[in-house]
């Protein structure tokens, strides 16, 4: 680690780390989660009303188990109540959609998660699409797809959610702004491109993904970079127009058998390089993760606010 240069003018808003300017999402999160639960306290004690979020785990995918386990105890930590569903990874399509629907008609249950990826013999499709689209908190279902596309009341998917929370707070206006995503899965490249193209946020963007030739070309004109491709290195500093702000979404897991738990995490770009170019950039861990877990929350706080206005 490079030695922290203390004369630096830091943003109050900005953790630095080894010297670098990274946008703090362990910060923002915390700040987030306290207004959520202050909000969370509000309803409880007006309507008699605790939020609830559903989550189910098929089997035990380490990495999975690590996401859920995370996802439960931040929503005890903000007072709602956490209902765990741990299932066999030999559950059937039909008995895991069952369990979907018994959810559905709970009303002590606001929000429903199903942790992908599930085993190969259950249909992720027809899971997501069995999630009733007002406690569909993770906003998969086509219906709130759709209602995000055409700008109506809907759950925002909660990885783009919070990566738009996090430009935000690295204090760049995006209005008017080129961003290039890198990625196109449903989940992230897709989702954010949208909201970045939105009236309300105004950016021009350029969707970059495996069939673009020279990603660079692209990165070099950008303000904002959102990299997703769950590749490491996939962005370099070579790639960046200086004073650009970097998104890395990217979680791999790199073999380290220096680290207890034989690995070490690194996102997809070249973080320490690109933070020499860049304005500011997302760390990993510790920058999109623990954003992706508020706006879940924040989601399951709204199905609970919206189902109460009803
Ligand atoms: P995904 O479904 O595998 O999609 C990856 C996308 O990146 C695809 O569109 C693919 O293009 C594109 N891509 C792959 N390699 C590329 C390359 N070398 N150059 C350009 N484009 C490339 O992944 P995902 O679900 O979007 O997730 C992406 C990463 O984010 C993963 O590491 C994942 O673990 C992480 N993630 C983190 C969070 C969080 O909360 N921190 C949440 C979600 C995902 P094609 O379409 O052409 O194949």
């Amino acid at each position: 680690m490079r030695k922290v240069n203390s004369s630096l003018k830091i943003n109050p808003e900005f953790g630095i780390i080894g010297g670098m300017k990274m946008i703090d999402g362990k910060k923002l999160a915390e700040n987030l989660r306290a207004e959520i639960a202050a909000k969370v306290a509000v309803l409880k004690e007006t309507r008699n009303i605790t939020p609830g979020l559903a989550v189910i785990l098929v089997g035990e995918n380490p990495a999975s188990v690590s996401y859920v386990t995370a996802k439960e105890k931040a929503c005890k930590e903000a007072g709602m109540n956490s209902i765990e569903i741990r299932l066999e990874e030999s559950t059937t399509e039909e008995e895991l959609i069952k369990r979907i629907h018994d959810l559905n008609k709970d009303d002590a249950v606001h929000g429903i998660l199903v942790q992908l990826p599930l085993p190969r013999h259950i249909s992720e499709k027809a899971v997501i699409e069995a999630i009733a689209p007002g406690k569909d908190v993770d906003g998969f279902t086509p219906v709130n797809i759709g209602r995000m596309m055409i700008g109506e009341e809907c759950f925002i998917p909660c990885t783009p959610h919070g990566i738009i929370k996090l430009i935000e707070f690295s204090g760049m206006d995006i209005a008017g702004k080129h961003a290039v995503v890198i990625g196109r899965s449903n989940i992230v490249g897709k989702p954010i491109a949208a909201l970045l193209a939105r009236k309300e946020t105004n950016a021009t963007v350029t969707v970059c993904h495996t069939g673009t030739p020279d990603i660079g070309v692209y990165t070099r004109q950008a303000d904002i970079v959102v990299v997703a491709a769950g590749r490491p290195n996939t962005l370099r500093a070579d790639m960046l127009k200086p004073g650009a702000v970097v998104i890395d979404v990217g979680v791999n897991r790199i073999p380290d058998p220096s680290k207890p738990k034989g690995y070490r995490l690194v996102g997809d770009a070249d973080t320490e390089e690109c933070a020499q170019v860049a304005s500011a950039i997302t760390p990993v861990p510790g920058g999109v993760g623990p954003m992706t877990i508020t706006m879940l929350l924040w989601n399951t706080l709204q199905a609970a606010e919206r189902k109460q206005a009803k």
